[in-house]
């Protein structure tokens, strides 16, 4: 088989590199092995504002002005509904913070997405003596159910390898690489986390960050919008929400733990006054790096071999920017930005 790009990993971002590949008509291959499960347990909640601070996330607009595109697209392609846009209500502290929200409405960077009001959070179930300040333009991309169709879809068209992608068995040659019965132009590693295992890579500064979820039933919830309190609440439909998330950087397994469950409840059990039971509890490791910005580029002794990770906490609105800048890097030329392009650290690989 003779493919243009080889892709080692079908998360978000091998997704998002996926579609670029398509949208230009260069043919692929996907390894997918399911040893990380960031983007499937993701809450795929996009938010343009830090919802600590009240700052704007870097580059929020660019990134969204991809995203939003590029998900509908694909819910185009498999008729099916994968944003849910929603609001966000977040609680307030204190006076303080009400004020700080205030004075952060005025920003024009966040203008469009903070309403310059105190409101009650839509049900009085959630604890907030504080009430919330309220978010619009943002929303939940329901990224299990897209990575599943995905991945449907390749498997259809006989473009999804279900193992394990062995690094050291590429062989390089002038015009091409070589894997086992494929010669392929270029190979992209969309590994997540799992690029601590990849030699071309491995010393780029991808730390990790585990996180973990439940899924509570509440029936007397009845709340149609997230809450950003002590903890994120997201309602799911049919009574069911995810709750999250914990933030690990030594832990890098992808088991729940009884710490995180007890975490999460505790958490949980200060801002819900209402019955709930828990039907689910998942955990995936943030590709997340020390600078907060994503990994994009090629190894310096062989640039058919690239990289794109370093997704972070929002994957959701950063991996289909990225994977544009990628592929635009790769193809036409254009320069990564300093910030973005692993080049900004000594590799050492
Ligand atoms: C608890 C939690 C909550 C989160 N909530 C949000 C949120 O609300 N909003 C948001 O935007 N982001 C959120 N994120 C972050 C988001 O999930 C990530 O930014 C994003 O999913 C990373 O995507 P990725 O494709 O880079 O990595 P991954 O999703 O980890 O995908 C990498 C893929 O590569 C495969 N792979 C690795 N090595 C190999 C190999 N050698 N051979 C074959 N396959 C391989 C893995 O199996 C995996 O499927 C959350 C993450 C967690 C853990």
């Amino acid at each position: 088989m003779t493919v243009d790009y080889i892709i080692v990993g079908l998360g978000l971002a091998g997704i998002a590199f996926a579609e670029e590949l398509k949208k230009h008509d260069k043919t692929f291959i996907v390894f997918e092995d399911q040893s990380q499960s960031s983007s499937l347990v993701a809450g795929g909640m996009y938010n343009p504002v830090i919802l600590k601070r009240f700052t704007p996330v870097w580059n929020a607009k660019e990134q969204l002005e991809v995203a939003l595109p590029f998900y509908a697209s694909l819910e185009n392609d498999f008729k099916k509904s994968y944003d849910q846009a929603i609001p966000i209500y977040r609680t307030f502290k204190s006076i303080e913070e009400q004020n700080n929200w205030f004075i952060a409405c005025d920003k024009p960077a966040l203008e469009a997405y903070m309403h310059p009001e105190i409101v009650e959070i839509e049900t009085d179930k959630i604890v907030a003596p504080y009430k919330s300040g309220r978010l619009s333009n943002t929303g939940r991309i329901k990224v299990r159910d897209l990575v599943s169709d995905y991945r449907d879809n390749l498997d259809k068209e006989g473009l999804l390898v279900d193992e394990t992608f062995v690094h050291q068995l590429i062989i390089t040659w002038e015009n091409f690489l070589e894997y086992k019965d494929i010669k392929a132009g270029k190979v992209v590693f969309c590994e997540g986390n799992g690029l601590i295992k990849n030699p071309f890579f491995n010393k780029l500064p991808l730390f990790g960050t585990k996180g973990e979820l439940l899924t509570i039933h509440a029936p007397e919830l009845k709340m149609d919008c997230i809450i950003k309190s002590a903890i994120f609440i997201m309602p799911l439909g049919d009574d069911l929400y995810k709750v999250g998330a914990t933030f690990d950087r030594f832990d890098k397994t992808n088991e729940p733990t009884e710490e995180g469950r007890m975490e999460l409840e505790t958490k949980l059990k200060s801002v819900l006054t209402c019955a709930y039971s828990i039907v689910d509890h998942e955990a995936g490791i943030r590709p997340t790096t020390g600078d907060r910005r994503p990994l994009l580029g090629v190894h310096k002794d062989n640039d058919r071999i690239a990289v794109l990770n370093g997704m972070g906490m929002r994957g959701v609105m950063i991996a289909p920017l990225m994977a544009k800048k990628l592929y635009q890097f790769l193809e036409e030329g254009v320069e990564l930005d300093k910030e973005i392009s692993i080049t900004r650290f000594k590799q050492k690989n």
